[in-house]
């Protein structure tokens, strides 16, 4: 699955903006992202890209990441145990998680009703909502 040339090139003008070189390694990451449905750690994602296509540094992995995630190319996750987890946000509509403290599995939903909830809070304040994460950490009931 290849990545449309309009997305590609939307990065190349955020590493240029950032006074950054559109290097393999960071196409390595990009690519491996945009091209994963999922949640992935910065581990999972460098062990996904090393298995194909290469080496990459946990260093650039990181701020490759960082990237992604400040010019809404990815969403970022922090879990219970301060492991950031990414996802591809260009394909995935929106949603928020639900996030298992016992086996850290990641249930997505989306609630229109909270939605609509967020907007009236934010509305009542004189604001409007611009983006927001939106994570339950859960436990099974037993
Ligand atoms: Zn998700």
């Amino acid at each position: 699955m290849g990545i449309k040339k309009e997305i590609v090139d939307r990065f190349k003008n955020v590493l240029k903006k950032e006074n950054l070189k559109f290097t393999n390694q960071r196409f390595l990451v990009f690519s491996a992202l945009l091209t994963n449905e999922g949640h992935f750690d910065c581990d999972d994602l460098i062990r996904i890209i090393n298995k194909k296509d290469g080496n990459v540094s946990r260093a650039t992995a990181y701020r490759t990441l960082d990237l992604l995630v400040k010019y809404d190319f990815a969403r970022k996750m922090v879990l219970d145990d301060g492991i950031a987890k990414y996802e591809n946000k260009i394909l995935s509509k929106h949603h928020d998680h639900m996030i298992d403290i016992e086996t850290d599995e990641i249930i997505e939903f989306v609630n229109d009703e909270i939605e609509r909830i967020q907007e009236e809070i934010a509305k009542s304040h004189g604001y409007k909502i611009v983006k927001h994460v939106h994570q339950l950490f859960v436990k099974k009931i037993k």
